[in-house]
């Protein structure tokens, strides 16, 4: 309906202005000379056309031979290639290529912070930036164009935040909660503010609101330590939902880590925006499904951490895949193939995620088939990891059209940003990824990037500071 009335509007020659921030409400649509009127007013250049483009946007089915006018920072018009006539912009010739949504990973904790040199808490030493900064440029060269940090050393996420919003540096988007917030003694501790009585600590929040600016809080309701494993301090939930509310009164989201069914009730019962992992203690109650499906409350996914171990211990050579090799350095993959691997192998903990992924697999089918709202998260840090979950999602039995959704229009319902991103609409933010290969085809094909466009802009994929160099795409962007 919109983009008939689009195409009303154009032969009418009405026109519509474009605001500079703010999206463009859903019904009204800037008509063509506006994208050059908007492109000349922020100073960017005439702006792009993707022609003759099939569309895989997550949220329309998959549409052919389209054109997608880009100015300034968003996306002008969408519209069936044979209305598309006299649209400003560089030509990008789409046929025969698949047009969808930048990917996201909505659950990170970005390198370079709590993973210094092996080290813990107070033996920190100061973040590695240059290593946060190769992990930033593997994702947006694997397509990832917005990402959120759920826990990290303040000082390492939020400059690089700050820089990534000011133009500064090459990366997706972030996100941030800056530190999360615990219970003292409870999961996560070591990166978290403390905080045991609300009235007592409020000074405490209100600093990390004020001083962090979280733009969704992280925190943690997990007696386990994330599995199995002797049991820890739980937050008190009447604790967790009066700092879930406060926050939330402070036009905050929040999210948390939970990894049973009763924990991830009782989070959401507390208040919770979404959760952080799946259920991956068991299989989950049909109630539960029910429930999920009702209250369509968002969940990351973040099947690539647990199954991660068993990976390295048995399949070392996925470390050879071209984005692996772009996304590490030498070293990173000769530490991890010899000394982690054997280390991995050896603990019981790497054998019992690899018999609780299949679970937590179908747990994350289960939900998705009956109509709640999964997002794509990692609990990692590097682009080819997201490219994992992507494999995961579909390895649970999800339809490929269905895991782009997840790890787009989902993600960004996860992050409170749907009327920003996750789509390939009128008005929303353009972040792109131009394939070469058809994603609903197979899940891998979202590797084959042509290009990437993030904001708008076009990456120069010669200028990301990438940990292991550019590769030989498997697929070439022919
Ligand atoms: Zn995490």
């Amino acid at each position: 309906m919109q983009r008939i009335l689009l195409t009303m509007a154009l032969a009418v020659g009405v026109c519509w202005v474009t605001t500079g921030h703010a999206a463009a409400p859903r019904g009204a649509q800037p008509a063509a000379q506006t994208a050059a009127q908007t492109a000349a007013k922020t100073g960017a250049q005439a702006g792009y056309l993707f022609e003759h483009v099939t569309l895989l946007d997550g949220i329309h089915a998959p549409q052919r031979d389209m054109t997608v006018a880009v100015a300034g920072e968003r996306i002008t018009t969408v519209t069936p290639s044979a209305l598309a006539q006299g649209l400003p912009g560089q030509r990008i010739d789409g046929r025969g290529k698949y047009l969808i949504p930048g990917l996201m990973d909505v659950h990170i904790h970005l390198k370079g912070g709590f993973d210094v040199a092996g080290k813990v808490d107070a033996e920190w030493g100061p973040p590695d930036r240059e290593a946060g900064i190769g992990a930033l440029a593997s994702f947006l060269y694997a397509g990832v164009t917005t990402v959120y940090d759920a826990g990290n050393r303040a000082e390492h996420i939020l400059p690089l935040r700050a820089d990534e919003r000011a133009g500064k540096i090459l990366s997706p988007r972030i996100f941030a909660t800056g530190n999360l917030i615990t219970y003292p003694g409870s999961h996560g501790d070591s990166m978290a503010v403390r905080i045991s009585d609300f009235e007592k600590d409020k000074a405490l929040l209100d600093k990390h609101i004020a001083e962090q600016q979280p733009d969704i809080l992280k925190l943690t309701l997990e007696e386990e330590g994330w599995g199995s494993r002797p049991m820890i301090t739980l937050m008190p939930t009447d604790l967790l939902e009066k700092i879930t509310r406060y926050y939330n009164q402070h036009g905050i989201r929040t999210t948390v880590h939970v990894s049973s069914e009763l924990r991830a009730l009782e989070a959401i019962y507390a208040g919770s925006d979404t959760l952080a992992h799946p259920v991956i203690q068991g299989p989950v109650s049909e109630s539960f499904v029910k429930l999920m499906a009702a209250k369509k409350t968002p969940f990351a996914s973040t099947l690539t951490i647990g199954e991660n171990y068993s990976r390295l211990a048995e399949h070392p050579e996925y470390l050879d895949q071209p984005l692996y090799v772009a996304s590490l350095t030498a070293a990173e993959r000769d530490t991890l193939r010899n000394k982690t691997r054997a280390e991995w192998q050896a603990r019981p903990w790497t054998w019992w995620m690899k018999i609780m992924t299949p679970i937590a697999q179908e747990n994350v089918r289960k939900i998705h088939a009956a109509g709640g709202v999964v997002a794509c998260g990692t609990d990692q840090t590097t682009g080819a990891a997201t490219h994992r979950e992507l494999e995961l999602l579909v390895g649970a039995g999800i339809a490929p059209l269905d895991v782009i959704r997840i790890a787009t229009y989902n993600s960004a319902v996860f992050l409170g940003k749907a009327d920003q991103l996750g789509s390939v609409d009128t008005g929303k933010l353009a972040d792109l990824v131009l394939l070469s290969r058809d994603p609903s085809a197979d899940i891998a094909n979202t590797t084959a990037i042509v290009l990437v466009m993030k904001n708008g802009r076009i990456i120069d994929e010669s200028q990301l500071p990438l940990p292991g160099g550019r590769q030989k795409r498997r697929y070439p962007p022919g």
